[in-house]
């Protein structure tokens, strides 16, 4: 007798790209110093903790958000004082704006360009949406974008869509200006400029909005303190924002996240605050790591340090068994071989960091 069910397996439909990646892990850190993933370390003030949850009260979780986030949006664009005729999105971390951008220029044929290391959602993301990802590796000398060699791929490419991290996860530091200006004049596509950490580095290219037509820049309130809302800005002319409008799911930010984004940055100060006091905890932490032997620190423009560590190959694990969580950057690239990423923390953090690290010896 024939089979009730004409289901054939998984395999049989998954695209193959999909069935070769695996799914982005976040390992658990419950109770551990959490120092993996750029959060920003303080916690939201307790005198403004009752405001926020009045904030709160009214919110209608019966009805769906505002599509277009309107108030949060006027917000973003006075405090990120917008130019008049920039366009602004957002999307629910921007993780959603990358994806967002991706599925609007992918097709058959078609590739992104990025220099790497870099942000590791840039290359899965285009995998998953079915782009091929182009990497050009950074200089070994100094993580510097090696100009020549990414000018060379993107004539002979012509990626749909160039990727930059401005200042660069996982390398921390900032690409020259006069590099990013010329691919952004040799791009046939579109050029992002992920300033996911433009909160820390001050540097930005959204002056250069309407010098270039194909730029777009990416924010995010992640880095800076609010990385539990999920929420993202993505800057950039109205020709191109209309268009990656299209593929944005609606109601992309929920209601919460958008009430209390609102609140939180009527009250910017606390953020910036906080993230004055982790750039100076972030050279105190490099200076007594540079004190160390066999540590090497490479300069930052972020709110976390890149250190290249001849100590124990697996020193990650051993500051684990101390509670201690980082990310361990073996295995991203061949560039950051044996290098270790680490979130500049609380002192106390910090501290306990440092200590774990003398005593793993
Ligand atoms: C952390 C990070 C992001 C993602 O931020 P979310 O807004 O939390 O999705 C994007 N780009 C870079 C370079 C990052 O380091």
């Amino acid at each position: 007798m024939a089979t009730a069910f004409a289901a054939e397996p998984p395999a049989r439909w998954v695209r193959s790209e999909i069935r070769t990646l695996t799914a982005y892990h976040v390992p658990a850190s419950t109770g551990m110093v959490k120092l993996d993933a750029m959060e920003n370390p303080y916690p939201w003030p307790d005198d403004l903790r009752d405001p926020w949850l009045q904030s709160l009260r009214n919110a209608e979780l019966n009805r769906y958000p505002d599509p277009e986030a309107q108030e949060l949006k006027e917000k973003l664009r006075e405090l990120l004082r917008l130019p008049p005729g920039a366009d602004l999105l957002l999307g629910n971390g921007s993780d959603e704006l990358i994806q967002m951008i991706l599925l609007t220029v992918a097709g058959p044929g078609r590739c992104v360009l990025a220099p790497e290391p870099t942000f590791a959602m840039y290359k899965i993301i285009s995998q998953c949406v079915g782009l091929r990802f182009v990497g050009v590796p950074l200089l070994s000398s100094d993580f510097a974008l090696d100009i020549e060699t990414m000018l060379e791929a993107i004539a002979c490419h012509q990626p749909a869509a160039v990727f930059l991290a401005y200042p660069n996860n996982p390398t921390a530091n900032l690409f020259a200006r006069s590099h990013l200006e010329r691919i952004l004049r040799a791009s046939p596509g579109v050029v992002l400029i992920d300033e996911a950490y433009h909160e820390f580095s001050k540097a930005t290219f959204l002056p250069d909005l309407f010098t270039y037509p194909n730029l777009l820049i990416l924010r995010t309130l992640s880095k800076c303190g609010l990385a539990g809302l999920r929420v993202g800005a993505l800057v950039g002319r109205l020709d191109w924002i209309r268009e990656i409008n299209k593929v944005r799911l609606p109601y992309n930010l929920n209601t919460l996240s958008q009430a209390s984004a609102l609140f939180m940055l009527g009250h910017a100060r606390v953020l910036e605050e906080q993230i004055a006091r982790i750039c100076a905890d972030r050279e105190r932490l490099a200076k007594s790591l540079a004190a160390l032997p066999q540590i090497k620190i490479w300069p930052s423009q972020t709110n976390f340090l890149t250190i290249e560590n001849k100590r124990h190959h697996d020193l990650v694990d051993r500051l684990k068994q101390k509670g201690i969580f980082i990310k361990d950057l073996t295995g991203a690239h061949p560039l950051v071989e044996g290098c270790i990423r680490v979130t500049v923390g609380t002192p106390e953090e910090n501290k306990l960091f440092l200590q774990a690290l003398a005593s793993v010896g």
